[in-house]
């Protein structure tokens, strides 16, 4: 069975206990040698043979893992973050699924949840908003229509951005055009829990400049939302006034 494991933002212990115990046991790992951090590599057993997925086709990593696997190695494909997002693991899966091979998924902490911590935040604060949006601007990959961010900052959620660290002109423009006020709070987290993270506060406006001063261009997360402003109402779960399945209100 094949593993894909998820490394995790960056810090190698922050890798799950599972994922951690199939990276020392495997025979072959396959790594996103642009994003993970190589020294989760250095407890891998003696012979274990490592290959870099960021210099290889989907092709190749398929016949690597499907040679290994078929010679009875456990093989591990280890994605940054968790593989769910934007981990291209589907067209990988589809294709074990189609060569009779099966697998598991170890997930793994994404760097939007990095991100959070990086900043101390909390993305889903009452009053504010209870929603996050996971997205990222058009590259060399599409994204549909109906997502365009000027269409997803009208609701004005938390939204946590991916892949586009070197588009932040066009960005802060279109969240405005979108709806959000110049000001709203917005944050860069550069390589969160890696030893360089770097968390830069700014506006929705202020983002471009933000980066350039810290000269950011790459590997962040672009973070917008009242959740990094300072109002909020508080819980109700832990309001003495409120009964839930586990308390009684004490004052109601
Ligand atoms: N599966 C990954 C995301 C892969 S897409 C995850 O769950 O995090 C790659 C993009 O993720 C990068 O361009 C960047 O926007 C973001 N990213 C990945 N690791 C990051 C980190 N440690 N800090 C900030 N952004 C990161």
């Amino acid at each position: 069975m094949i593993q894909f494991v998820g490394a995790g933002p960056g810090a190698p212990d922050l890798i799950t206990v599972r994922g951690a115990k199939l990276l020392r046991d495997a025979d072959v790992i396959v790594y996103a040698g642009s994003l993970v951090n190589a020294a989760l590599l250095d407890d891998v057993k003696p012979g274990c043979r490592i290959y870099n997925s960021a210099k290889m086709t989907l092709e190749e990593v398929l016949d690597v893992m499907v040679a290994a696997e078929r010679a009875g190695e456990k093989v591990v494909r280890l994605h940054t973050g968790d593989p769910c997002v934007y981990g291209a693991h589907r067209e990988q899966m589809d294709a074990l699924d189609a060569a009779g091979i099966s697998y598991a998924v170890c997930p793994g902490v994404s760097s939007f949840c990095g991100a959070a911590a990086a900043l101390k935040a909390e993305y889903t604060l009452p009053d504010v908003s209870q929603t996050v949006i996971l997205t990222r601007m058009e590259g060399r990959t599409p994204v549909p229509e109906k997502e365009k961010i000027e269409l997803l900052a009208s609701h004005g959620a938390t939204m946590v951005i991916f892949l586009s660290a070197g588009m932040l002109d066009t960005l802060s423009t279109r969240l405005v055009t979108g709806g959000y006020a110049p000001e709203t709070p917005a944050a860069i987290v550069y390589k969160a829990t890696w030893e360089d993270e770097k968390v830069v506060r700014t506006t929705v406006a202020g983002l471009a400049e933000a980066a350039r001063s810290h000269q950011i261009t790459k590997t962040a997360l672009i973070t917008v939302g009242g959740f990094l402003g300072d109002a909020y109402e508080r819980s109700k779960l832990y309001d003495p006034s409120f009964t839930t399945e586990f308390r009684e209100a004490t004052h109601p």
